[in-house]
């Protein structure tokens, strides 16, 4: 007899969305409706199909994997700490208690992704606002060097272009999309205008369309744009209602990074003398805006944290995981709900093969072949409960659709705090 459970949220991607629902039959997922592909991915083909930890590859009991782990940890002079963007606020508070008690490095994800903008933030403040308010107000959508069409794929019928809200009842046709990006993409597509830039000019547009906003004379040709293109998005930014850009690696990853967001919001900021607007980073894993909110609110800082010398230090390019294992720097690795081996640059990745490693993940992953501890934890948002920020910082409480049968990530995490204290 299988059970509908309503209401439930995909943690898949940053868009959180809150209406899916699910069918359960004997502890195993059935059946989704809503979910886009993505999310209907997570759900469906989640398979629990280690219920024990493994060390060095055999089966041991919960509390020999932590011990095991507790030597690797308490062995390291230069421990690190990864990952965290697909687990709960809760677990992620721990593992910064856990890096403190250590003396080790803790960095997310966001370090590979939007570390940029969270840097931006503390320089120049953002001008921001929830999903809530671009679905019910906003007029003029800009979406720049990202493409949700494929990497979050409700976001349009939920939350921005073909979403119906109370000021833009008409969805898509109250309002003007935009994209921004240096070729074409699905997105790019579905706008109503596309303008595409020269690689690595972000900065230069922006800050000639800042001069533009002004009202200044400018040098036509920035960023290999047709001539009368930037007067005419300036002329949009202007004169709409309430304007949002969503931006996304094309601008964090690519020539200026951190810089090219500061410009990013210093012109947003600039347009609230004329209007409503405001930006927001398209964040990718379900929970890396909770790891920055997490991270940041424990040491003041959002990722590339170090605790080595017993007070927090921020050190991007010397504390970022790719960084620290790239020059061989970190001599023990614990990764949280992250696969690190799958997607870092091969020197980084080669390192983390050759030092002790734990991964904590729900299931199996290239990380969990090199790992010598690996606990093969219960799902949040899925087996347990949990709180995520979605993509506008708003915090949501992850169901859990199945019964568990496995601890959590932050149950593992509280009981090696105890062991590296005792
Ligand atoms: Fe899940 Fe993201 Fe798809 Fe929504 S858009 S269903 S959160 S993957």
């Amino acid at each position: 007899m299988s059970t509908t459970i309503e209401n439930v949220i995909c943690k898949f991607c940053g868009c959180l969305c809150d209406d899916i629902i699910v069918e359960v039959e004997d502890n195993r997922i059935l059946k989704t409706k809503r979910a886009c592909p993505n999310g209907k991915g997570m759900f469906l083909d989640y398979d629990p199909a280690f219920q024990k930890p493994l060390v060095d590859g055999k089966e041991v009991e919960w509390d020999e994997a932590v011990s095991a782990s507790v030597d690797i940890l308490n062995k390291a002079a230069s421990p690190l700490i990864y990952g965290l963007s697909s687990t709960s606020n809760e677990a992620q508070k721990k593992a910064v208690e856990l890096a403190d008690l250590l003396g080790a490095v803790i960095d997310s994800t966001s370090s590979v992704c939007h570390f940029p903008t969270v840097l931006a933030f503390q320089r120049t403040g953002e001008a921001t606002c929830t999903l809530g308010e671009v679905k019910d107000r906003a007029d003029l959508l800009i979406f720049w060097g990202c493409n949700p069409m494929v990497s979050h794929i409700r976001h349009f019928t939920r939350y921005s272009a073909n979403a119906k809200g109370k000021l833009t009842p008409r969805g898509r046709k109250d309002r003007i999309v935009v994209a921004i990006d240096v070729r074409p993409t699905p997105t790019s597509k579905t706008a109503d205008h596309f303008v595409q830039i020269d690689y690595g000019t972000d900065y230069e547009i922006l800050t000639t369309l800042r001069a533009l906003v002004q009202g200044k004379e400018v040098n036509p040709g920035a960023g290999g744009i047709a001539p009368g293109d930037l007067e005419e998005l300036a002329r949009l930014m202007k004169t709409c209602n309430y304007g949002v850009i969503f931006f996304g690696m094309g601008l964090t990853m690519t020539s200026g990074r951190s810089y090219n967001i500061s410009e990013l919001f210093t012109l947003v900021t600039e347009l609230n003398s004329f209007t409503r607007f405001s930006a927001m980073p398209m964040r990718g894993h379900g929970n890396v805006a909770g790891a920055d909110q997490v991270i940041t609110w424990s040491s003041g800082y959002p990722s590339a944290v170090s605790f080595a010398r017993g007070f927090p230090q921020i050190g991007p390019g010397e504390f970022t995981s790719v960084d620290m294992l790239a020059r061989h720097e970190a001599d023990a690795a614990l990764i949280i709900a992250s696969d690190p081996m799958a997607h870092f640059p091969h020197g980084a990745a080669k390192h983390l093969k050759h030092i002790p490693t734990i991964l904590m993940a729900p299931m199996a992953n290239c990380t969990a072949e090199a790992a010598d501890v690996f606990f093969p934890t219960a799902c949040y948002g899925i087996d347990v409960p949990g709180t995520a920020y979605r993509m506008d910082n708003v915090p949501l409480r992850l169901r859990a659709v199945l019964a568990r049968e496995r601890p959590a990530d932050e149950e593992i995490l509280s009981r090696i705090i105890k062991k590296v204290k005792r």
